[in-house]
């Protein structure tokens, strides 16, 4: 079958069924609701376990409301779960590919039949719109789908050798998977990048412990739920609960772990990975962060530049590694960019998620608001003009802050260079499109980028020319973001990524597996 997008919004609206669209929000808003303040287990194989001390998950929709507790894991329960895991790849390891890609397509299913109370998971866990909410779970599906697609068309990685040293010589690549992957996974897409991660390891036969972020560990708990209800091994898919500084303890001197994968920052990244080979060089498949430019050239579409740029660094309140985050607009269309840009970002409806008009909901915790005004005042403190935004709106029952827009920022202040991960862009002004490049350029990320122009030119350029892995152009729905998978393989350069092999992209399984020639001699 070929592989075809879940994109549910855009069916709904297509068919003019937006109200029914609206109603299965509700729905699966409630039901969350309903089931709101369990307290959820560790699963190792079939054990649910428990600790003594907890992490209570409040949600930043509304602080008062407790999603649910969580185990407290102090690296005890990890170290078991990773035995586990260990005992259980002697077994999944030579399971049938093709029984691996019938269980995915199985979970695909599930996936899509608890589709908007997965949505409401996401809402209320991290904050995002019911449109972002539910793109989520449609890039989960799309994740399974699109995988299950790829080992089918690469046969299992299994691939006779035509040469011939001698007669009677018969040799076979097989790529074959390394053993028990940590996957641990960031906040800001709970349910889509743990699964990218935790399905590329399972469906390669590698066995997994997932360790959430503890903002967002429900929608992580059910995936694993998922996962094992359809089939897979109950000790294969491990899932923990744990501070990061006990995760990064187990990686460092559990050796028993063949590999982790790991999205968020590059900071946290690079030092999990430190640890991680310090005893003996293991593989690692890492998604880090970006600092994401957009390019508007004189030729641009101006109103489609403003949407894409607006959408791209304002999307769930810049918490993407891809949102926007450097504007560079052409000296002959700046006045007009930023005055229709001022008028864009001061119409964004900032509030509730739950709401359907809201475009804007909370940053995911107290912290977030705190780096938030550390950013804007050092803007100002260092010479930026704040164009429009800058205030907190709300911290006490959610984090609500105003989309902000900061120009004439010298470009020596360290905020170019810096990943902000909240609603914050710079807009500065260039000579030419190779002025705009080399600034592009100039930071040590390299994730997304995107350019407004109409000259075909001007993108290949900028396309042969960009140091990022994951760019386009004249985009509306996001400048630098929204990459769906089977369409934008996602994954970034330099010091945003590891392995090069982008998630939702033709090459993401290899990351999961290693070669083994087999010879025999008839
Ligand atoms: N894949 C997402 C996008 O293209 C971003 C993922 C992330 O923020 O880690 O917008």
């Amino acid at each position: 079958m070929p592989f075809v997008n879940e994109k549910t919004y855009q069916k709904y609206v297509q068919e003019g069924r937006e109200e029914e669209f609206h109603s299965q929000v509700e729905d699966g808003l409630r039901k969350v609701r309903e089931e709101a303040g369990s307290d959820y287990p560790i699963l190792i194989n079939d054990r649910e376990l428990k600790t003594s001390s907890k992490i209570v998950v409040r949600s930043p929709v509304d602080t008062e409301f407790v999603l649910g507790t969580f185990q407290k894991d102090d690296g005890l329960l990890m170290r078991n779960a990773i035995k586990v895991a260990r005992d259980a790849f002697n077994e999944w390891k030579d399971s049938d590919w093709r029984d691996r890609v019938e269980l995915t397509v199985k979970a695909a299913y599930e996936l899509r039949r608890m589709k908007y109370e997965l949505a409401g998971i996401i809402t209320y866990e991290n904050g995002k719109n019911r449109y972002e909410s539910v793109a989520e779970v449609d890039e989960t599906i799309d994740y399974f789908n699109y995988y299950a697609q790829v080992l089918e068309e690469n046969r299992g990685y299994v691939k006779e050798m035509e040469g011939r040293i001698v007669k009677g010589e018969n040799g076979v690549s097989v790529m074959r998977p390394y053993g028990v992957w940590v996957i641990i996974s960031p906040f800001n897409f709970p349910l889509a990048i743990t699964a990218t991660m935790t399905l590329g390891a399972l469906i390669t036969g590698n066995t997994v412990v997932i360790k959430p972020s503890s903002d967002t560990p429900l929608s992580a708990f059910k995936l694993a739920t998922i996962l094992r209800r359809v089939g897979f091994p109950q000790d294969a898919v491990n899932y923990v609960t744990a501070p990061g500084e006990v995760v990064s303890k187990v990686l460092e001197d559990s050796l028993e772990v063949a590999g982790f994968a790991f999205t968020g920052s590059r900071e946290v990244g690079h030092s999990l990975l430190k640890s991680f080979v310090s005893k003996k060089p293991r593989p690692a498949v890492l998604e880090l962060g970006g600092k994401n430019a957009t390019v508007i050239t004189s030729k641009a579409d101006l109103k489609k530049a403003v949407e894409g740029a607006f959408r791209g660094a304002f999307g769930f309140g810049g918490q993407k590694c891809s949102a926007t985050s450097r504007i560079f607009v052409e000296a002959s269309v700046y006045q007009e960019f930023l005055t229709r840009f001022k008028a864009k970002v001061e119409s964004t409806v900032i509030g509730d998620p739950r709401v359907r008009t809201t475009f804007l909901g909370p940053l995911i915790n107290k912290k977030a608001i705190e780096k938030y005004r550390r950013y804007v005042d050092q803007a100002v403190s260092e010479g930026g003009r704040i164009l429009t935004g800058g205030r907190v709106k709300e911290e006490e029952k959610t984090y609500l802050v105003e989309p902000t827009v900061v120009i004439d920022l010298p470009y020596t202040s360290s905020l170019w260079r810096t990943e902000l991960f909240v609603p914050i862009v710079l807009i500065k002004e260039v000579q030419n499109l190779k002025e705009a490049l080399r600034l592009v350029n100039d930071v040590d990320y390299g994730l997304t980028a995107g350019i407004f122009s109409s000259d075909r030119e001007e993108i290949k350029y900028f396309f042969n020319n960009v140091e990022a892995g994951v760019v386009y152009a004249n985009r509306e729905s996001g400048s630098t973001t929204g990459a769906m998978p089977g369409v934008q393989p996602f994954g970034g350069w330099k010091d945003s990524g590891w392995t090069g092999r982008n998630a939702g992209g033709p090459y993401y399984l290899l990351s999961f597996l290693r070669e083994q020639a087999r010879t025999t001699y008839e």
